[in-house]
């Protein structure tokens, strides 16, 4: 192992694998300003220049992060991040201190100054109100069909914005599968919140989009405004919360937010694909807050309502199209509404470019063919054959007891995919393309990622495989 004094030249020689192994650009910005300070038991401690690099560095970078100090300093290598704080509001000796991320990275409570608090919504050069709520006027109660799927939901979603005050659903937790409306109902309620109460800050905002804007305010030592802009909404729609998982710092951030508007008495609204109970990823103290409020499920809509939406939408939309042809559509597609949507809006297209007349036998042609390729669904049988003949192996190879090297390679590759293009568990993709168990597959990803690291060729045979799948 490495002795202490090495510290700089371990580093040299990690920073020399991972420039191999990504942009010049990457490298330059998140490589370029780290520094080695110490080398104490297979730990490397590094400076790097603000408390944001270490979440984005885990986030974008661990797995080479990881292959590079294992090769450097051994199978026990650690990092342990250093940030430089440059806290205007420290005294001028205590700026530029080295504090570790934990420390430096705790949301201040502090109140803002006299200046403006920067709005993370404001696009330089284009004049929007102090607030726009990023509410969409299509999706209203009024566009929203009821249905045993989402009544109670939906009742609960209208009291809580027409009569906020005298119910105490906060926060109102709505979950269920991709399509099944979500996002519209939490847009809904914003829209409902803001006509009652023309005089309260609503807003909606994704989590994907939340978490950009905090890991900028971090780069930017926006951080304080950033919270503060937060703290300031009095009906806070949070959508798809899953899209935290893993992510440390932004739950951490929300979690501060969320405790000061809970306790302020102000409405807060989240939606996820998950029960919280089911949800991975996300701190228990998180899960036990979301738990407070009312969580109800958006579940698969009835033959009945999904008629009625077609109807409803067809209106809305002034096209005139036959009840049996609408029917039809409900009967056939029956997985998620945005499908459903889908196909009335296919239908529509498909009569006006053919010049066809919308009736029967247009719906019977177009629901063939949709239910002959169930949209594109990716199979783990059609990973195992587009991989077997990616590399010219018979058909079935995978599932042989061989070790040949050429058939295990493959049988990783498969593996791999079917984890990042399917939500199966791993015990059935083990089961189904090669007769594994599932730690074999995990180790197998494992292994596949790490090789993509440094291989080149290897890890473009992956991504072509990948492309076949995706636009077969
Ligand atoms: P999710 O966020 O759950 O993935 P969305 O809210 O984006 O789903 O809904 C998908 C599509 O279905 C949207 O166009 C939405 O307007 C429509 N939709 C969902 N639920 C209903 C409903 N109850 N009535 C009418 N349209 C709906
Ligand atoms: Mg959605």
């Amino acid at each position: 192992m490495s002795e202490q004094g090495d510290y700089k030249k371990v580093w040299q020689n990690c920073l020399k694998f991972i420039a191999d192994n990504i942009t010049s650009d990457s490298y330059n910005t998140w490589f370029g300003p780290t520094k080695a300070v110490a080398l104490r038991d297979d730990t490397l401690y590094l400076e790097v220049p603000s408390p944001a690099y270490p979440e984005f560095l885990d986030e974008h970078f661990a797995d080479l992060l990881r292959s590079a100090l294992r090769k450097e300093i051994g199978p026990t290598a650690k990092l342990e991040y250093m940030a430089i704080v440059d806290n205007s509001a420290s005294t001028p000796d205590q700026r530029g201190a080295i504090v570790l991320p934990s420390q430096s990275a705790s949301p201040s409570t502090q109140t803002p100054t006299e200046r403006e608090i920067k709005n993370p919504f404001i696009i330089p050069g284009i004049r929007t109100p102090r607030v726009d709520p990023q509410l969409n006027p299509e999706y209203s109660f009024g566009n929203f069909v009821e249905g045993p799927c989402n009544r109670l939901l939906r009742a609960a979603g209208e009291a809580l914005a027409k009569e906020r005050g005298k119910c105490t659903y906060s926060p109102l937790f709505i979950f269920g599968g991709s399509g099944l409306g979500k996002t519209h109902l939490a847009q809904a309620i914003g829209l409902e919140a803001k006509r009652s109460f023309p005089n309260k800050t609503v807003l909606y905002v994704n989590a994907a989009r939340f978490q950009t804007q905090f890991v900028d305010a971090r780069l930017n030592n926006d951080f304080n405004d950033f919270l503060h802009f937060y703290q300031t909404i009095d009906v806070l729609i949070l959508d798809d919360v899953q899209e935290f998982s893993g992510k440390e710092k932004t739950q951490e951030a929300y979690f501060h937010i969320f405790n000061h508007l809970q306790q302020e008495g102000r409405q807060l609204v989240l939606t996820s694909d998950q029960a919280p109970s089911n949800l991975s990823g996300i701190q228990e103290r998180l899960l036990s807050r979301f738990k407070w409020g009312l969580q109800g499920e958006l579940h698969t809509p009835d033959l009945a309502t999904r008629i009625s939406i077609l109807r409803h939408k067809t209106r809305k939309d002034g096209i005139v199209v036959p009840e049996e042809v609408l029917v039809h559509l409900a009967e056939n597609i029956t997985n998620n509404i945005r499908e459903l949507e889908g196909a009335l809006v296919s239908l529509i297209a498909q009569s006006t470019l053919g010049n066809r007349e919308i009736n029967m036998e247009l719906a019977l042609e177009m629901v063939e063919t949709m239910v002959k390729s169930p949209s594109k669904e990716i199979t783990l049988e059609l990973i195992s054959s587009t991989v077997c003949d990616y590399f010219r192996l018979p058909e079935g190879a995978l599932r042989d007891n061989s070790r040949k090297h050429e058939i295990a390679q493959a049988r990783q590759i498969a593996f791999y995919i079917a984890r990042e293009l399917t939500e199966h568990s791993l015990a059935n993709i083990g089961s189904v393309i090669g007769l594994r168990d599932h730690s074999t597959v995990n180790h197998s990803c494992n292994v596949v990622k790490d090789r993509m690291l440094t291989d080149r060729g290897y890890k473009k045979d992956v991504a072509s495989i990948m492309k076949i799948l995706q636009t077969e």
